[in-house]
């Protein structure tokens, strides 16, 4: 039988609560129990896929083509999982099932409310990926702040679980900010006290906080928050300011915030081993080599919508003893000032993330033009790949007009297309091509040498493609389509031979890369840009 820990947050939100459940569900994983997380977000999309990533951040790709918020990502890398569509629940999916179920006559006769049968649905859910994970501890982040509107029905259920599963099976985590004073320095617990009691009001009684802040708390606040929250003082513990978030779970466990829960939830007393993702946290701190990458991208302005691709970085550079220092660049800047696309030599990679829509296209076009014709090394993720094989078609092959018909219906050489089953779909919500699929990668290629396997499984969204009628056409002249989907009809991955690193991939690596484990093709961009900085050729490579 699973038991439930449930993390609730105060005061605001971007708290940091994603990174402590996480961090929470690693320190029992590490002490040996079978760890899942759920999301809940309350907002009434059914998924985050229709949602842009300037407002809310990236969506997340799960293998099962789930488009879920973000916190599934760091929860998978922490805990080194692969997440379902199950494990993020939002109040469209749950509204939707009970009102299909309720126009099928499923409740015939009663009214429908939301307590019980929205509460039942949710109860549900999370049972339904305990059973289904068969974990030990399943962790359910609340998303939001505690007091708002929408996330009621969620806390109700919460409660509603305690009394189902029972004391010794259930615990909750409360996250708080506690902001300190800019002029007196002063640790202020009012606003974590009164996110407590709001949380009392609905009939939850923490069993542990987390103050967030930017220095560790002191006995004092302490002493407050165990007082005004009705818990022991060693129930407080304190995430502060660190350099890196992986260092989150260490800096709670010292505070012997694992052995707590342990031994509260009566769970097996076996020790914690770092062992491994101490080593990576340590590889974090003064690596002796720096590599600076221009990410070049649409979304330049809030680096929360490239989080994925962001950490496959630092993932890659810790394994190259390198610190990666990506600038995110607007795109559309080249558009306006061709100038400044001189910019980029100072940078030793080039780096075109996903993106929708002309918006900032042809600045892309541009800076991988400049990577390829100034042999920077050069990595293209899913629009980023489109694009390469844009710039490659109207510089190489002599198409001047070529372009994807996302942002020129009318191309004259549409060397990207729509994918043909996506043709007549007008309904936008989980319709793209998404999730893990099957890739045959061709020996005797970069791509092999990256992945050392024939068949990988990665992960995409999208419903462009190569346009199969250009490609031998681009082949003629030097572009190496080296990964395919099954029926060889749907290319994944392009190189060109004659660089000292040009790739880029239909697919999304970055959903796949793990602290410990990085991603091979970020892994392989940021060792070329550091062996090109170094003075390496290929050869010595
Ligand atoms: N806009 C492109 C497509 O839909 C690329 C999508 C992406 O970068 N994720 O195919």
């Amino acid at each position: 039988m699973a038991k439930y820990l449930f993390i609730t947050g105060g005061v605001l939100s971007s708290v940091g609560k994603g990174i402590i459940t996480s961090s929470v569900g690693r320190m029992l994983q590490t002490r040996g129990a079978k760890v899942t997380a759920i999301k809940i977000d309350p907002y009434v999309n059914v998924d985050a896929g229709t949602m842009n990533p300037y407002m809310h951040g990236e969506v997340y790709v799960t293998d099962d083509g789930g488009e879920t918020d973000l916190d599934l990502g760091w929860y998978e890398r922490f805990l080194d999982l692969n997440l379902k569509i199950s494990n993020n629940i939002t109040t469209g999916m749950v509204y939707k099932t009970v009102i299909e179920k309720e126009r099928q006559g499923d409740y015939l006769g009663r009214c429908v409310q939301i307590v019980p049968h929205i509460t039942d649905e949710i109860k549900g859910r999370i049972r339904d990926v305990a059973l289904r994970s068969q974990a030990d501890l399943v962790l359910t982040e609340c998303g939001g702040t505690v007091g708002d509107i929408e996330g009621l029905p969620f806390l109700e259920a919460i409660r509603q679980m305690r009394l189902e599963e029972g004391f010794e099976n259930t615990l909750y985590i409360h996250v708080a900010l506690v902001p300190i004073l800019d002029v007196t320095k002063e640790m202020k617990t009012k606003p974590l006290q009164h996110s407590v009691n709001e949380l009392r009001r609905i009939g939850v009684q923490p069993d542990t906080i987390v103050a967030r802040s930017t220095r560790m708390i002191n006995i004092d606040a302490r002493r407050k928050i165990a007082l005004f929250g009705t818990i022991p003082e060693n129930a407080v513990f304190c995430s502060y300011n660190v350099q890196s978030v992986y260092e989150v779970p260490l800096i709670l466990d010292r505070q012997g915030m694992g052995d707590f829960i342990q031994s509260r939830l009566g769970l097996s007393k076996e020790k914690a081993s770092w062992g491994k993702w101490k080593e990576f946290v340590d590889a974090l701190s003064n690596p002796p080599h720096k590599v600076r990458i221009a990410l070049v991208g649409k979304y330049a302005g809030l680096a929360d919508s490239y989080v994925s691709m962001n950490e496959a970085f630092t993932h890659a550079g810790a394994k190259c003893q390198t610190k990666v220092l990506v600038d995110y660049v607007e795109a559309e800047r080249f558009e306006k000032r061709p100038d400044e696309l001189a910019t980029l030599k100072d940078y030793e990679g080039i780096f075109i993330p996903y993106g929708f829509g002309p918006r900032g296209a042809e600045g892309k076009i541009e800076a991988i033009r400049f990577a390829r014709e100034s042999d920077t090394p050069f990595l293209g993720i899913c629009y980023g790949f489109q694009l390469a094989v844009v710039e490659f078609a109207r510089h190489i092959c002599g198409l001047d007009d070529a372009n994807s018909t996302e942002i020129d219906p009318t191309t004259p050489d549409p060397v990207i297309d729509l994918m043909p089953e996506q043709h007549g779909i007008k309904m936008k919500g989980a319709t793209m091509r998404l999730g893990a699929h099957k890739i045959l990668v061709s020996k005797d290629t970069l791509a092999y040498s990256l992945y050392q396997k024939e068949e990988i499984y990665e992960r995409h969204r999208h419903r462009y493609e190569v346009n199969p009628k250009h490609k031998a056409e681009l082949e003629k002249h030097g572009l190496v389509f080296s990964g395919r989907s099954v029926d060889g009809k749907r290319m994944e991955t392009l190189e060109l031979n004659d660089k000292f690193f040009f790739f880029a991939s239909q697919f999304h690596g970055e959903f796949k890369s793990r602290p410990a484990k990085p991603d091979p093709e970020y892994y392989a961009f940021i060792k070329a840009c550091l062996d090109k900085k170094l003075g390496k050729n290929q050869a010595e490579i």
